[in-house]
This record gives structure tokens, sequence and C-alpha cells, in this order.
């Protein structure tokens, strides 16, 4: 009898214990489901921000910017409201541990572990820090435009200060172990750290440099006579765009606009844009930009829209996102098979511009390496010696060892030193780029490492769908696109950086791959 009453008590208990583990499960799920929820209602809102960006950048009159400001203020506070909830860590807390997320890599794992992430470190931010970037971002892109036009550094370097005023307070506010640079590096690059990229700038500095001066001491050939001739800017415009829709940029879900610069806005699901901008001179710089932001766009247009609004409909980070533009832009725009398909198609459209250059000084003249002092114009064996300036001195901007007013001097002289160029102003020095004015500190490293992983992910691909440049010779683009989407695109933010370039290639990140390849190209 007692047996079997401790037999029922038993499985009366197996009960209760089963049930209970019944209502922990559900609500978990009910958690989960409304931490999805609220994610894409956060998505959805700061995908408005991302049009009122590009409305700004695109057509917004002048006039407009004070009220742009306000907009983007009001709405930048909105969105930390949200993304700070309380409840939303309520609703971390219920999931974490649970059976729904026990498997590290499940979407539900994926999604948690980056919401979690993202909301400790909102909550760190004060309202009024994330209100006042914004604001400050609106006002100081406008300045910072006004001042590159007429050339004035002094008119700007009041909005650089404060910027990097903000910067400072934002990395202190988010905390961080061992240097400032660490805490706005982690919003771009996750996980990775200023120590690493030091040592990484450093392996590229020490093998770039002398690259660099033996190519310097090369005589030029005919070649460089290319691209002084005239290109019609509609129809370098009518070019690339067909180009890009042929690498598979996809028109219904994406548009194209001329812009003060080239860049890509993801707005939404359906909805990708590239802006680019043409020189009536130089044919080459127009054309690779538009080869860049296309790789950005194919890498939005290749996630899986099911996710839209969570981590796993995100890019990993800024550093993989640049790796599929400068994969495209170079690895692929740049490389002889891509131009024997569209070389032919190229002469037809500018018939006396080009119908009696050969092909092989075409690619000749596109792939001269020399020093300049533009950043986006650079060559790819140059363009990473530009990032390390950038990241030297946006350091010492940040820990407050380098003033605004002494940026063009600081400037001037690692260029001198690096690239062996001093420029001769500062349009074509420190104000050339838009980053700083948008409060986008920490975000420079990223191309360096997008060239790095590039090189590695290209070289992975290549053995395993290659040879890559025969299909690229045939017209065919599909071959790598379907292999970018599988290996990277559709895994939203599944794997960290690192983690991702490891398992696609067999190595951790390093520029060991990057090196080969500018040296075999151009050694
Ligand atoms: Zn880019």
């Amino acid at each position: 009898m007692e047996q079997y009453g401790a037999t029922t008590n038993l499985s009366r208990q197996c009960g209760d214990v089963q049930s209970q583990l019944k209502v922990r499960k559900l609500k978990s799920e009910q958690s989960y489901a409304e931490l999805i929820r609220l994610s894409r209602e956060r998505s959805v809102m700061h995908s408005t921000l991302a049009i009122l960006q590009w409305d700004a950048e695109i057509c917004m009159p002048r006039g407009g910017v004070k009220h742009r400001g306000d907009q983007m203020a009001l709405l930048a506070g909105l969105v930390h409201d949200r993304s700070t909830d309380p409840r939303i860590g309520e609703l971390l807390s219920d999931v974490e541990g649970s059976s729904l997320v026990a498997d590290a890599e499940s979407e539900e794992a994926v999604n948690l572990r980056e919401l979690r992430r993202d909301f400790d470190r909102e909550t760190r931010l004060p309202r009024r820090l994330v209100e006042e970037t914004a604001r400050v971002s609106a006002l100081s892109s406008q300045a910072w435009s006004e001042a590159r036009d007429r050339d004035d550094f002094k008119s700007f370097a009041p909005f650089l200060d404060q910027t990097f005023v903000l910067a400072r307070e934002k990395a202190d506010a988010l905390g961080y172990k061992d240097v400032r640079y660490d805490a706005l590096l982690d919003d771009y690059e996750p996980d990775m750290t200023t120590a690493q990229l030091s040592a990484l700038f450093e392996q590229l500095r020490s093998q770039l440099v002398p690259l660099v001066d033996a190519l310097r001491d090369r005589p030029k050939g005919e070649h460089t006579r290319v691209p002084e001739r005239e290109f019609p800017v509609e129809r370098q415009r009518a070019f690339a765009e067909a180009a890009a829709a042929k690498l598979g940029f996809d028109l219904e879900c994406g548009r194209f606009d001329l812009g003060p610069h080239p860049f890509c806005s993801m707005i939404g699901p359906g909805d990708v844009r590239i802006a680019a901008r043409y020189q009536p001179g130089n044919l080459t710089n127009g054309f690779l930009g538009v080869m860049h932001e296309t790789g950005h766009a194919l890498y939005e247009q290749g996630l899986d829209p099911a996710h839209y609004g969570t981590p796993m409909g995100e890019a990993v980070s800024l550093g993989i996102h640049e790796s599929q533009s400068r994969m495209w832009e170079n690895l692929v725009g740049r490389t002889k098979g891509f131009w024997m398909h569209f070389y032919p198609q190229l002469q037809q459209a500018f018939e006396r511009e080009l119908g009696d250059v050969p092909l092989e000084t075409f690619r000749a003249a596109m792939n001269q390496v020399a020093p300049g002092l533009i950043r986006v114009e650079a060559d790819e064996v140059t363009y990473n010696l530009h990032i390390v300036i950038r990241f030297e001195l946006e350091r010492a901007l940040l820990d407050g060892d380098l003033r605004a007013a002494d940026v063009p001097a600081a400037w001037g002289e690692r260029y001198r030193k690096y690239l062996g160029i001093t420029p001769d102003n500062d349009r074509n020095g420190c104000l050339q780029d838009i980053h700083w004015s948008e409060s986008l500190i920490g975000y420079f490293p990223t191309y360096t490492l997008g060239n790095v992983y590039a090189a590695q992910l290209f070289e992975a691909a290549d053995r395993a769908i290659g040879p890559l440049e025969d299909a690229f010779a045939a017209g065919e683009f599909s071959t790598l696109r379907t292999w970018l989407g599988e290996n990277i695109h559709r895994h939203g933010k599944r794997y960290r950086a690192a983690a991702l370039v490891e398992r696609v290639t067999g190595n951790p990140p390093n520029p060991s791959a990057l090196i080969a390849s500018l040296a075999h190209r151009y050694g």
C-alpha cells in the first residue's frame, strides 16, 4: 500500500514537475514571440530614420537641415525609449536558460544573444546623449559639406570637437576594458579590439609600404593617358546600372540615384538604394563605386526577408558588409575575366573615347598603383594606408590627445610619412570623408577588415566553385552570388565575424590572403 501510495505521490510529483516545465516552456515561447514583435517594430521605426537620412543626402533642400535635425533627434529618442523598455529586460530573462535557446546556433538562441547585447548596450546610454548625437550629426554633416565645398576647415572644427566630446561620453557610458576606442569599435565590429586591429594594421603596413615604394619607382607606360579622356556622365550611368543589374542587383527591390558620394541605403525589405557619383574625367571611379555599393546591396537583398527585423535577418558586422562590397569592386570588378565580358559593351557605349584602346591598356590604367590623396579613389594597394591614418587620428581625437584645430597638420604629416605625399588643401585632406561629421567613430577600420575578409572569402569561393574568373569571362556571376548567399548572407547574425570567416575559409581572420593577393596581382 505504502509503496503504491509512494508511487502515486511520485507520479503526482512528476506530473507537477511536468506541468511546471510545460508552463515554463509556454511562458518562454510567449516571451520570445513578444521580443520578436518588439524587435520588428523597432526595426521599422529605425528604417524611418534611414529614409530621413537618405532624403537628407539625396533631395532635401539646404534650408531643411534644422527641421531634419529635430526630426531625427526625436525619432532617435523614441527608438532609444523602445530599445531600453524594462519590459524587454523581463522578456529576455524569461527566455534565457530555457530549452527554447538550448542550441546556441538555433535562430532563437542567436536572436536572443544579439537582442541581449543590444539591450545591454542601449540601456547604458542616456536618452539625452542619443538625441544630442542625432541632432549634432545632422547639423555637423551639413557644416562639413559646406566646409568641404569652400575648403574651409575652420568652420567645421567646432563641430568636429563637439562630435568627439559626445563620442567620448558615449564610450565612457558603454564602458570598456582596455582602451576607450574598443567601446565604439564594438558598435560596428562586435568582439574586435583595438589591440587586435593595431596588430593587423602593423602587419599590413610593414608589407604594404615597401610594395608601394617599389611600384612608385616603376616606369609609367602609355596607359596613364586613358583616364584623362572625357566620358559623358549619362552614358557612364547607364553602363554602370546595367552592369549592377547583370551582377544580380534586383531593380524591382532597389533603385539608383545620384548623390554627393557613393553609398548604399537599406530602407527595408524590397527597398535597397544605391547612390552613385560620376565624374566626366574619370570613368573608373564612378564605375567601381557602383560595383562597391552593389556588393553592399546584394548582401542586403540576400538577407532572409522572413527574418526581417530580427538579428537573424541582419548583416553580421560592418567588416563583413564591407567584405562583400570590396569583393565585387576589387576581386570581381577589376579582373581580366570581368572585363573580357564587359569591355566590348563599354567600348560600344564609348566608341569615340575607347574605340582605339585595347582591353589590356584599359585594365592597366584601371589597376595603376599610385599613392593619392583621396581614399575613395585609392588603388587596392595603398587603400589600407589611408585607413591606418584615420584609425590613428580618431583614436587620438577620442582620447583628447589631438584637438580638431590640429587635425589638418596631423593629417598632412601622416600622409607624408605613409604615402609620401602632402595634401595641397583640406578639401583633398582631412575634409574629404563624411564619417566623422556623422558621428561614425570607430567605423573606418571596418574598411580594412572588409579587405582582409574579402580576400579570405574569395579564395575559399574560388577553391569551392572556381575558377571564378572563367565564369566572369563568360558573363556568369550568379555562381559567386549564390555561394555568398548560402555561406554568408542567409545566416544573418548567426555567427560573429571571426567565427563566420573561420567556418567558411578554415582560417581565423588574418591578412595573409590579402597580402598574397595584392603581391600576386601587383607585385
Ligand atoms: Zn562600403
